[in-house]
């Protein structure tokens, strides 16, 4: 299966692609978080998204296109993939065609995840995540097992620079702007499943399983 979880930041998508890793074995290919890691580790890439990421700004589509590429040709993508977080504007959707063309590849689904905007504000001011393994947890929804501390590693949990209100409001207003319009481009391809991403985390994930299940079985 080779899936793209699209909506604004808070939606799920993270949530909803580790789900999938774990039970079906897909790789969850976040460009947020192979970005984070470039800035943690002090890399050219990561330099050069600091400031970007910081304010809540889009990085440059060169920047990601080139580390969605790479990624994707690794040997774990072979058979299939969740892309969260990519593409993220027209440009990216463009050069994701290129590449899955070239590579003999094509999409199952583009699952769009709808939320009102006073959902994910309740839901992103009370991320925090573990800043070694990525995993995702929430103060009230999803807790740790001990308080303040990741489930997996022990690790302190930390809450996202980007997860400040005024930073969650102009991500956001980026989201609006230049990720939205894909919605209409992917759905003329028929690719497109809207879920109701406020519906309870197994619920959500049931959905998605079904579509992208009926998709991958569908002839020719
Ligand atoms: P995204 O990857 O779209 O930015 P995340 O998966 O990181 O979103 O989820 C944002 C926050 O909402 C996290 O704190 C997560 O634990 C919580 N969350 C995710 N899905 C749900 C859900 N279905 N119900 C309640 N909380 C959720
Ligand atoms: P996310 O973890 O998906 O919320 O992404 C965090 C940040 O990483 C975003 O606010 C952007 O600054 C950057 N980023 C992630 N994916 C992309 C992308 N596809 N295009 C441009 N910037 C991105």
């Amino acid at each position: 299966m080779n899936l793209i979880f699209m909506g604004p930041p808070g939606a799920g998508k993270g949530t909803q692609a580790e789900m999938f890793q774990r039970q079906d074995g897909l790789p969850h290919v976040s460009t947020g978080e192979i970005l984070r890691q470039a800035v943690r580790d002090g890399t050219d890439v990561g330099w050069r998204a600091f400031q970007f990421m910081q304010e809540g700004d889009l990085v440059p589509d060169e920047i990601v296109d080139r580390i969605v590429h790479i990624r994707l040709a690794e040997p774990d993508c072979a058979e299939g993939f969740i892309l969260d977080g990519y593409p993220r504007t027209i440009g990216q959707a463009d050069a994701l065609d290129t590449w899955l063309a070239r590579a003999d590849r094509g999409l199952d689904a583009v699952v769009f995840f709808e939320i009102r905007e006073e959902v994910l504000l309740r839901r992103l001011t009370g991320r925090r995540v573990c800043p070694t393994c990525g995993a995702i947890y929430h103060l009230d929804y999803h807790p740790p097992k001990e308080p303040g501390r990741c489930d997996v590693d022990g690790v302190t949990l930390i809450q996202r620079k980007d997860d400040t209100l005024s930073t969650v409001l102009h991500r956001l207003e980026v989201f609006h702007r230049w990720t939205e319009p894909l919605v209409e481009h992917y759905r003329r391809r028929g690719l497109f499943l809207s879920v109701n991403a406020e519906r309870p985390v197994p619920e959500v994930y049931r959905g998605i399983r079904e579509f992208a299940k009926s998709r991958t079985a569908r002839p020719g």
